[in-house]
């Protein structure tokens, strides 16, 4: 229960990793607010009542983390109805296959508006009410292993994730000497709902668990596990940081 007493916000943790993340740190002892966009917030609340059956406070709440009016309505609730926020896992995020020569305007800004700008966006409401309150707090980013590996068609997508290393670290040398820690965590390949058509073809995924030192697919909580440490006390001493947890596909 390393989390004991800390109130914790993931962003997209209606499923996938996000949930993986909001999960355990609830089982760390953290109170969670769930974020996700989906209008519906049926995932959220789902995510919502795991974490009060094992005894956490958790409350749902729909923002696109790219919409600063909707962020800034995020914290003043999290902040009403759970209290002042002490973790905020910025993991919310998109992708989309597309060859380089097709892109649009349009898709480049979707997808770097909520892949980047919305760390950015959602860390420097969360900095700005931490430190006006005096009050500490731990950062950690959801980047990508295409921040150091290239993968076809990813032209808009991976630039956004390699900027999320150069906000951690950047945001980190502001925001550490202030009292907030950040950090990021670089998912390699994690079987969850963005991944689901690798999943679910048998070629494609052998030949991708080939190119995994560890050889199997991650899942969420191999992610979650870094998280929370990076969450937690146990990193004190670690801050700027971007970690791959990819059972070891970008070196083998
Ligand atoms: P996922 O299963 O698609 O879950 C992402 C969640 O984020 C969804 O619930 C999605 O909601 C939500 N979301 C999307 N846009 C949002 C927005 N603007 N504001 C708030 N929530 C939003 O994806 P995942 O695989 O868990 O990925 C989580 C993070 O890990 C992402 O940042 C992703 O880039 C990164 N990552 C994943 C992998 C992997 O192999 N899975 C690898 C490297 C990095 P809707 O579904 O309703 O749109």
């Amino acid at each position: 229960m390393k989390l004991q007493g800390k109130i914790a916000l993931v962003t997209g943790a209606g499923q996938g990793i996000g949930r993986g993340i909001a999960e355990l740190l609830a089982e760390q002892g953290a109170d969670v607010a769930v974020n996700d966009i989906s209008l519906t917030a049926e995932g959220t609340e789902n995510v919502v009542e795991w974490i009060r059956s094992k005894g956490q406070r958790a409350l749902s709440v729909q923002a696109d983390v790219s919409n600063r009016d909707q962020v800034q309505a995020m914290f003043d609730k999290v902040w009403r109805e759970l209290g002042p926020i002490d973790i905020l896992v910025n993991n919310a995020g998109i992708e989309t296959i597309l060859p380089f020569l097709e892109i649009t305007d349009e898709q480049w800004t979707r997808v770097t508006d909520i892949d980047l700008r919305g760390p950015w966006l959602c860390s420097q409401v969360f900095c700005r009410r931490a430190t006006a309150e005096g009050r500490t707090g731990n950062i950690v980013n959801i980047g990508s292993v295409q921040a150091a590996k290239i993968l076809p068609g990813r032209t808009h997508y991976a630039p956004a994730k390699l900027g999320i290393e150069a906000l951690t670290r950047n945001m980190s040398a502001e925001m550490t000497p202030l009292g907030i820690r950040v950090n990021c965590v670089h998912p390699g390949f994690v079987a969850t709902n963005m991944t689901s058509w690798i999943m679910e073809d048998p070629e494609i995924l052998k030949n991708v668990v080939a190119q995994i030192s560890v050889g199997r697919p991650g899942v969420p909580r191999d992610i979650a596990n870094v998280v929370a440490f990076l969450a937690s006390e146990d990193s004190s001493y670690v801050t700027g940081q971007s970690l791959h947890v990819d059972g070891g596909w970008i070196y083998k």
